[in-house]
């Protein structure tokens, strides 16, 4: 337990506040499926969606419409390897793949709404996520969520500046703000550099590029469980 004041809790949202991993995996099955019924070994599929996702996110930035189009390029790539152009049906086939990422209904983790209930009661909650505004926006709207939180803020990247813009412009006191969420890379790493807290909760699913060594310090917190916030932040 931290001791009973006021704090700052920047939250981030996929895969902390929600499922999200999990239907990027599915669509990657998906497209796997297609794939390996155009006569492709499925383990070559990861690599090269992963290759024309990073191609994409240099572009656009992370989420479902850069996905999308790596899935397409990835699509084009094979179809050349067997000396032709993609037909129409097949691309549609692939968009059909990731037409979950689009919608704005989300599957909440376990308690979450209780536990940000509970904590709106006694500290400023802001979402901090990474993604495409609009689709991220439309995720909270949905979530039911919006109304515990002051301000909701979505990045192109979570980086030490990135917090400490953030920190600038929400006029943030780093003694008292905890950045939240399942990644190393964007969410905690980051934000301990920046000078802020940050507490680390592990989903199942982290997408494989989110994942690297905690940073140690001593305003790194790990819970199990977001409901763990709850005596934290008591
Ligand atoms: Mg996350």
């Amino acid at each position: 337990m931290l001791p009973n004041q006021r704090h700052t809790l920047l939250i981030d949202a996929d895969d902390t506040l929600w499922e999200n991993d999990r239907h990027y995996r599915a669509s990657t099955v998906c497209f796997a499926d297609l794939a390996q019924a155009l006569g492709v070994d499925r383990q070559r599929v990861q690599p090269l969606v992963d290759h024309y996702e990073q191609v994409h996110i240099n572009i656009g930035g992370f989420g479902p419409t850069s996905f999308t189009a790596a899935l397409l390029d990835t699509w084009q790539h094979l179809t050349h390897e067997f000396g032709r152009e993609p037909t129409d049906a097949e691309l549609d086939r692939v968009r059909a793949c990731t037409g979950r990422l689009f919608s704005p209904q989300v599957e909440l983790l376990p308690l979450v709404a209780a536990t940000l209930d509970h904590l709106a009661s006694r500290h400023a909650l802001v979402m901090v996520t990474k993604g495409e505004p609009e689709f991220q926006l439309a995720k909270l709207q949905g979530s039911g969520l919006a109304g515990y939180f002051e301000h909701a803020r979505v990045l192109a990247h979570k980086d030490v500046a990135a917090y400490q813009t953030l920190v600038t412009d929400l006029a943030l006191e780093p003694a008292v703000t905890w950045m939240v969420g399942n990644s190393p890379r964007s969410d905690i790493n980051p934000a301990l550099r920046a000078g802020l807290g940050a507490v680390y909760i592990p989903s199942n699913h982290t997408w494989h590029q989110e994942l690297e060594p905690l940073l140690p310090s001593p305003r790194l917190r790990v819970l199990n469980r977001f409901a763990q916030l709850i005596d934290l932040f008591a």
